[in-house]
């Protein structure tokens, strides 16, 4: 298993409940190490941007708002196989259909406001860290 990097986001249902301590101690003790982290205030540009592949889905206006309604935490995170397992330690979108002991089961509020985003692949994995950080802002 190779060393990986992810992008992960922090939401801001989990800002607004002062639990980014809690997420990024799951994340952390779960072999996922920090080397990019910085909290910001998205502009709706950003927001629709980057949720761009959801255009055409009916929650996709609501979630650019949801998005945008506060501050987020925006994370490059590095390990063994770290687009998998912090899929895994994420847990299913629906906090509902999450496994017990992740994070959207333990935090989530609903399947929109579900406290965290992960990359779903070695791809988008690049592209979502390249879209909110450049090279020297992350540190391994
Ligand atoms: P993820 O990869 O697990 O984050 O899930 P998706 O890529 O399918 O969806 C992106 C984000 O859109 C999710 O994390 C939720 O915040 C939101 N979302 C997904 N499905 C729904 C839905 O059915 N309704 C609403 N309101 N939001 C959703």
């Amino acid at each position: 298993m190779a060393t990986e990097r992810t992008f992960s986001i922090i939401k801001p249902d989990a800002t607004r409940r002062n639990i980014t301590g809690k997420i990024i101690d799951r994340l952390e003790s779960a072999g996922l190490r920090v080397v990019g982290q910085k909290r910001i205030h998205m502009t709706k540009e950003q927001a629709e941007g980057f949720y761009a592949v959801h255009k055409e889905r009916p929650f996709y206006n609501d979630l650019v708002s949801f998005m945008i309604s506060g501050p987020v935490v925006v994370q490059v995170l590095e390990g063994e196989d770290a687009i998998a397992k912090n899929r895994e330690v994420m847990g299913a979108t629906n906090p509902k259909e999450a496994a017990p002991g992740t994070i959207r089961a333990d935090f989530a509020e609903n399947i929109e406001a579900n406290s965290v985003h992960g990359s779903d692949g070695p791809d988008t994995a690049k592209t979502e860290i390249a879209f909110f950080f450049s090279d020297g802002e992350i540190v391994g």
